[in-house]
């Protein structure tokens, strides 16, 4: 990769961010399709993120990425917010468009893809979402457009049943509950896709998971978005029980991919960009 005078430049800002594959797969992108961009990661607190944002504004940085904790934050330091990230509540892609700051968000739409992608119909479906934290509600935004049935369960009911309610008016049947063996018990028999959106099961917590292994079946489709481990403990049980599973990988390579089509117009290289990321988790 050549930089020179006329390279663009993209960055993640959050607080951690020296974990993220995003400038793994996006710098990898850039490179299949000849781009003169680079992309990077900056370590910006929450007293310093309105700096920062003006700052990349400023400098005439092309496109962010915002990770925790500032997807929320970030909205008032932007010049517009696309509809979806207004629903949500947060913005997980800013593309800088002639020095006007556009805020987007693709984690719904990633991960809705990363179903469709991986062969799991979602129309006129009943999905399980496990949690109510910034990405479950993401994914109950843009589930809630194609599902029939979804039902939503956190550890903080509260949380859960808020996010419920906000989700009424877009038509679909929407129910929350407190994240517990007995209420999954109750609706798994009649449901077609698991999402977890909790970060149960995440590392080092790996021999961990949400869901009783005797409660999953083999009608199942399941996700689990978190991708450290990649087999997580729940797809883990799921294959054993026959279910079909889709990684936490998969949503972050659609979430990337569409990020990358608002900020370059260009179709993603998608097999590039989760091979770069698979060779990177397997350091
Ligand atoms: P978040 O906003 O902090 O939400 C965390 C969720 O997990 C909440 O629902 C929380 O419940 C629940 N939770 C946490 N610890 C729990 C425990 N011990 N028992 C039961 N529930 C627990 O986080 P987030 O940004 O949504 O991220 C959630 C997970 O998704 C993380 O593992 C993250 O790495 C992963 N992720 C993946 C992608 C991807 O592209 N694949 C993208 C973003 C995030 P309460 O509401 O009760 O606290």
């Amino acid at each position: 990769m050549k930089i020179n005078g006329k390279s663009r430049v993209f960055a993640i800002i959050g607080n951690p961010v020296d974990h993220s594959l995003s400038p793994v797969i996006h710098n990898a992108a850039f490179k299949e399709l000849r781009l003169n961009h680079v992309y990077v990661a900056f370590t910006v607190t929450s007293g310093e993120l309105k700096t920062a944002v003006l700052g990349a504004k400023s400098l005439g940085l092309h496109g962010l990425n915002i990770t925790m904790p500032h997807k929320h934050a970030v909205i008032k330091y932007l010049d517009e917010v696309d509809v979806t990230a207004k629903s949500v509540g947060a913005v997980n892609t800013v593309l800088c468009n002639h020095g006007k700051l556009i805020g987007y968000n693709t984690d719904g739409i990633g991960a809705m893809s990363a179903l469709q992608e991986n062969g799991v119909y979602t129309e006129e479906k009943k999905m399980v979402l496990l949690g109510a934290g910034g990405s479950a509600k993401a994914i109950a935004y843009q589930a809630s457009q194609d599902l029939d049935e979804l039902v939503i369960l956190n550890r903080t009911p509260e949380k859960a049943k808020k996010l419920a309610e906000s989700l009424k008016s877009f038509g679909v049947k929407v129910k929350s509950g407190i994240l517990s063996p007995e209420i999954m018990k109750t609706e798994m028999p009649t449901t077609d896709i698991l999402v977890n959106a909790t970060s149960i099961g995440m590392h080092p917590n790996s021999d961990c998971s949400p869901v009783p292994l005797d409660i999953l079946h083999s009608d199942l489709f399941v996700m689990d978005i978190i991708y450290n481990p990649l087999d997580t403990k729940l797809t883990k049980d799921a294959k054993t029980k026959g279910a079909k599973v889709v990684s936490g990988l998969e949503m972050l390579i659609y979430q990337g991919a569409i990020a990358f089509e608002i900020w370059t117009n260009c179709p993603a290289p998608i097999e590039v960009m989760r091979k770069a990321a698979l060779k990177e988790l397997k350091k």
